[in-house]
């Protein structure tokens, strides 16, 4: 019998409605269209896609700012992570425990994502009232990419380590498309 693969993606590669709003269309851009091929090859390829929550949008809902990671890096937020990944990692341990019917391909998070870069995050001083702050265009311009994970998936590796569960992670990355073809061939 062939196996089922199954493959663990953030929330907005399902649905891009719970991503920052963004004035420009989204639709031509690089990462959207890696987006839809990866999806599109997903399903050709018979991989069954289970969709993580977006801590993002159930903590700040639709009209949050854009964040770095380091507005997310707080306890309450790393726990409430954990809530709301604890019943994926029940299901995902069912998967692994059936390792004749089931193969798990690994976890595709979004890189440059405050909570689910896998590679890289976004990063900066960023923080306080905004009509009160008279630099704030030298605020905004302390963002940077750096090489760490969102706080979600800092949170879910943390959770997988703990249960002595070894996974591939991946990132969503259009400056680095190439990453997916492992995952898809
Ligand atoms: S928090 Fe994660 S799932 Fe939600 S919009 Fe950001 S990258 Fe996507």
């Amino acid at each position: 019998m062939e196996k089922k693969k199954v493959i663990y993606v953030s929330h907005c590669i399902l649905n891009t409605a719970t991503k920052v709003r963004k004035d420009a269309p989204v639709e031509e851009k690089p990462e959207e269209r890696l987006r839809k091929k990866f999806l599109t090859q997903a399903i050709q390829n018979n991989i069954h896609i289970v969709q993580l929550p977006c801590p993002e949008h159930k903590l700040y809902g639709t009209e949050r700012w854009g964040h770095t990671k380091e507005q997310f890096d707080h306890p309450h937020f790393r726990k409430q992570c954990r809530e709301m990944l604890n019943p994926f990692m029940d299901d995902l341990k069912v998967y692994l425990q059936n390792t004749d019917e089931y193969e798990v391909l690994g976890i595709l998070g979004i890189d440059g994502s405050p909570s689910c870069g896998v590679n890289f995050t976004c990063s900066g001083a960023w923080g306080g009232e905004l009509m009160s702050n008279t630099r704030l265009s030298e605020t905004l311009e302390t963002i940077c990419r750096v090489p760490e994970r969102g706080v979600m998936i800092e949170v879910l590796k943390d959770m997988l380590q703990e249960s002595n569960i070894t996974i591939d992670f991946y990132g969503l990355d259009a400056m680095h498309p190439e990453v997916l073809n492992h995952l898809l061939e």
